[in-house]
């Protein structure tokens, strides 16, 4: 297992402890909807081909900061392509006046299959995100192909999958996040995460709420391990852990917490798994380098049957 540099693992587990002590109380009332494992089969149906020609498609975006063009288009392929599987979405757009570099507009992207709750004050037992958004960087052109464009690449190719079984479909949705990358350098209590905070606040509004939650990052780049979250239940870790020695996933459990899109939801009291590239090991995070050469099919497909494995197999 590669190993955190230290430094770096003391500031995440300060920046951790902060998060993690700022938990809310998880509301009184609402229900979890129940969760049925979904299909052992879907997993083989997952194709990192398709997902990879999904990321390109958003690469060629250009860069996708908050309230970018390169976000808009980005938001409207992603609508085109959840509708041709059959899944309905939503934009979730909402104002934050007091981000670090002042008044900024957000928008999260839903998505739901049509065979499931039309209720949108409701639930789906499962919910599966990841961040679209890519880090505002003036000194030079950053796309994040890896970062924010591999797990949006996933997702839609997950849609396909679960669209071929509508019961399947019925029980996931989809969230892309907007803002989950810091205007300044790092996220910290008071910069990044703007879209799953609010999401996971909307969702602990609800009438029902899921019971379980999956949020994929930085997962495009099969030459480096993947972490999962060290706080998930010991039921996830322990299904992950045997999903991906089936999938060909190097997965591990790192060194100490990760601060992602995940934390948010987590917060709410909502079971979640995480799975995060090494990016402390990729010498592109945050760099130029982060393009379409360093992203392949075989970590795309392996993250996709991993997630869809998982799900077939744990039990929440
Ligand atoms: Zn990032």
């Amino acid at each position: 297992m590669k190993r955190l540099p230290l430094a770096i693992l003391i500031v995440l587990a300060a920046v951790a402890v902060w998060f993690f002590k700022r938990t809310p109380a998880t509301p009184e009332t609402g229900t979890r909807v129940p969760f049925q494992n979904l299909p052992a089969g879907l997993a083989d149906q997952f194709s990192g081909e398709n997902a990879l020609a999904h990321v390109k498609a958003i690469v060629d975006f250009g860069p996708r900061p908050p309230e970018s063009e390169g976000y808009e288009k980005s938001l409207v392929y992603l609508e085109k392509e959840f509708a041709a599987q059959g899944w309905e979405t939503r934009r979730q757009s909402f104002r934050k006046a007091d981000t670090v570099v002042g008044p900024k507009t957000f928008t999260n992207l839903i998505a739901r299959h049509s065979a499931g709750v039309r209720d949108w004050t409701r639930s789906t037992p499962v919910v599966i995100g990841g961040h679209l958004d890519s880090k505002l960087i003036t000194a030079f052109r950053f796309v994040g192909a890896n970062d924010g464009g591999s797990s949006t690449g996933v997702i839609l190719e997950m849609a396909r999958v679960l669209s071929s079984d509508p019961a399947a479909a019925a029980q996931v949705e989809f969230v892309l996040f907007d803002g989950e990358e810091a205007f300044l350098e790092n996220i910290t209590p008071t910069d990044g995460l703007y879209g799953s905070k609010y999401y996971a606040y909307s969702i602990s509004q609800r009438a029902t709420w899921p019971s379980l939650g999956i949020v994929i990052d930085l997962i495009g780049d099969s030459r480096y391990g993947y972490y999962y979250n060290p706080e998930a239940p010991p039921s996830f870790a322990d299904t992950v852990t045997r999903v991906a020695a089936q999938t060909g996933l190097k997965l591990s459990r790192p060194p100490g917490p990760i601060i992602d899109d995940h934390v948010p939801l987590q917060n709410t009291g909502l079971p979640c798994l995480h799975i995060i590239g090494d990016f402390v090991n990729m010498p592109y995070w945050h760099k130029p380098g982060d393009t379409m050469e360093v992203v392949d099919a075989k970590a795309l497909e392996q993250t996709g049957r991993t997630t869809l494995k998982f799900l077939a197999e744990v039990k929440p």
